[in-house]
Parts: structure tokens; C-alpha cells; sequence
């Protein structure tokens, strides 16, 4: 008998992934086969056949994204057929038809049947996410959120997204809307935010929007700054997320009243959050987090002031890095090879 494999798809703005591994591998490693296990990202890494990741190239299109996939993935299956496929998606997707609605970066996915297409290339059902659910979805069943029942994972970067587990599964809302915390208005009289309205959690504590605040206090404080121009090189363009982080930890007041801000938004949001549905957990991923433990202090201090003192707040980095929405592809694709061995019971 050929060995039954998973094949997860990570389509990612700039960058896609394609993975392969057997789903016997995976079992075993199920946190219901080995409860209390802790299990790292290094050591999940050993579960997997074959992973790929290419970069997009320029100008790509729905029609290059998916011939590029498709490719990767027939390289890594080398003629088997997978038992299931599951795939994280970086834009919205109605996940109950399987069918991408569009990309905020890519042309031409404008109601793509994604779950289709992969039947009738790889002969195997699919279930497609958005990747902060997908991602969510990761963390809960191989990462920080093992052993949890509610989770909400929220990812700080270019934008702020997030994904809930409730009760153990996906919560996508109705009109699969739910999980925008990154517009939580938490100052109403606050800056304008791209969705529109002001003071949003994404306005104040996204990469991009951090160094837009920290080139317009420069402009009007010539006086102030002076290690994050230095590090920018005169060139305030440059400046990122990153930058923020590393002035600021060499001692830039500028550059840390920008991250504080921003922490202190996501914190309120995440306060709020905490008090609407009471999670279990809060599991922070994307480059932003990577800011240092006086942002995750301050991030921690702001929920915590925003809960109610009865909501507990408990914080946590995730641990799949930029793998969670693969990871997430995985488990959707874990679900579909359970369904299925549950419906052959049946028969
Ligand atoms: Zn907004």
C-alpha cells in the first residue's frame, strides 16, 4: 500500500509554500497520542517529507501563483496522490465552498474555486482557509495553543489579523468576518486608518503604520530621533518596524514612544477582546512581536488594565513562526483524512 500523504498549501502574499508529509507521521505526533508532550517548531520540522518555499515572482498573477504551486506540489508528491490537501489562503475565502473571493495584493483570484481546481489536478479533497485562521488553527493544534480550548491568535505586521478557536474549532463568524480585531477602534478621536475609521488597533501597532508615526515625529522634531536617523541612515524611508525595535533598545525615547503606542493599543484591544468572548489564551505572532520584552510588557500591562479583574489574560508569543499558516493547512487537511476514515466506518 502506498503510504498516505497530506499535502499543505501556504499561499502567501509575496511567497508560497508547499509541504508534504505522511499522515501515519502525523498521528503520532497528535497531541491526543502524547498529551503534555511540548513539542517545538525544530522537532515538528522532522514530521514533514518535503517542504518548499518560492518567492512570487514580480507582476505574478492568480494564473502564475497557481501554476507555481501546482508545480511545487507535483515535484513533492512525485506521483503519489495525497489523501487530503488542505491550504491557508493570504486573503479573504469562503471556506464552506472552498473558493477564494479575491487578494488584496494578487490580480485575477476574484472568486477563484480553489478547492475544485486542486481536485482536478491532484484527484484529493481540499479545505481552504484565510491564513489567520488557518494560522490560528496551527498554533491550536501543533503550537502555543496546544491543550487549549479557546484561543485567539492575532498576528502583528504589515496589518494586524487574527483568528479565533472556540470550543475547539474555528470560529469564522457569520459572513466569515470574524477575527478583525486589527480594527478594534480603541481611539475613537485617533488617526485615520485605511478601513476608514479612526484609532483602529492596526492604525497604531502595524509595522508600516509604526514607521509612518516615527518619520512624521521626526519631521517635526528635528531635535529628537537621533539613533534611529543615524541607524536609517539620513534616509527616513528605510525606516521599519525593525529599526523601531532595535533604536529604541539602544536607548531611542522617539522610536519607543512609537512602539509603546502601538503596544499599548494592541494590549487595549486585546483587553477588550478578553472581556467580550474571555479566551483561554492570546497567542501573538508576526515580526512586530519580535520588538523586545518591554513591548510584550507593555502589550501585557494595557489588556490587563482594559480586563475586568475577574478576566484572566494570559499572553503568549506563537511558536510556529512563519510556518503557522502551513501548520494550519496541515490540521484542516488532518480533519478532512478523519471525516473521511469516519465515513468509510460508516459505509
Ligand atoms: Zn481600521
Amino acid at each position: 500500500m502506498e503510504p498516505r500523504v497530506i499535502l499543505a498549501l501556504d499561499f502567501g502574499g509575496t511567497k508560497h509554500t508547499a509541504g508534504v508529509l505522511e499522515v501515519r507521521a502525523l498521528w503520532n505526533y497528535s497531541p491526543s497520542a502524547q498529551p503534555g508532550e511540548e513539542i517545538t517548531p525544530g522537532v515538528t520540522g522532522e514530521l514533514w517529507t518535503a517542504v518548499r518555499r518560492e518567492f512570487a515572482p514580480p507582476g505574478s498573477s492568480a494564473q502564475t501563483d497557481l501554476r507555481l504551486m501546482f508545480d511545487m506540489a507535483s515535484d513533492l508528491l512525485a506521483g503519489s496522490r495525497p489523501a487530503a490537501i488542505g491550504v491557508s489562503f493570504g486573503g479573504p475565502v469562503d471556506s464552506q465552498q472552498g473558493v477564494v473571493r479575491l487578494s488584496h495584493h494578487v490580480p485575477g483570484w476574484e472568486n477563484i474555486p480553489l478547492a475544485s481546481l486542486l481536485w482536478e489536478e491532484f484527484g484529493a479533497p481540499a479545505r481552504v482557509d484565510n491564513d489567520a485562521n488557518a494560522a490560528a488553527l496551527g498554533e491550536y493544534r501543533f503550537g502555543a495553543g496546544r491543550g487549549c480550548s479557546s484561543l485567539l491568535y492575532i498576528t502583528v505586521s504589515t496589518g494586524v489579523g487574527s483568528g479565533w478557536i472556540l470550543d475547539g474549532e474555528p470560529w469564522r463568524g457569520h459572513g466569515g468576518m470574524a477575527g478583525e480585531s486589527g480594527h478594534t477602534v480603541v481611539d475613537p478621536s485617533g488617526p485615520l486608518c485605511l478601513c476608514g475609521k479612526h484609532g483602529c488597533v492596526e492604525r497604531f501597532a502595524s509595522g508600516p503604520y509604526m514607521a509612518a508615526d516615527a518619520r512624521e515625529l521626526l519631521a517635526r522634531h528635528p531635535e529628537q530621533g537621533a539613533l534611529l536617523r543615524a541607524l536609517a541612515g539620513g534616509d527616513l524611508e528605510k525606516i521599519d518596524a525593525r529599526m523601531l525595535s532595535q533604536a529604541a533598545e539602544q536607548g531611542d525615547e522617539l522610536a519607543w514612544s512609537v512602539l509603546e503606542r502601538g503596544a499599548r493599543a494592541l494590549g487595549t484591544g486585546i483587553g477588550n477582546a478578553a472581556n467580550l468572548v474571555n479566551p483561554q489564551r492570546f497567542i501573538l505572532g508576526g515580526g512586530v512581536t519580535k520588538s523586545g520584552p518591554r513591548w510584550w510588557e507593555t502589550v501585557r500591562a494595557a489588556a490587563r488594565s482594559t480586563a475586568l479583574p475577574e478576566v484572566e489574560v494570559d499572553i503568549v508569543p506563537a511558536r510556529l513562526g512563519d510556518h503557522a499558516p502551513l501548520w494550519g493547512a496541515v490540521a484542516l487537511a488532518q480533519d478532512l483524512v478523519t471525516q473521511g476514515s469516519q465515513t468509510e466506518r460508516r459505509i
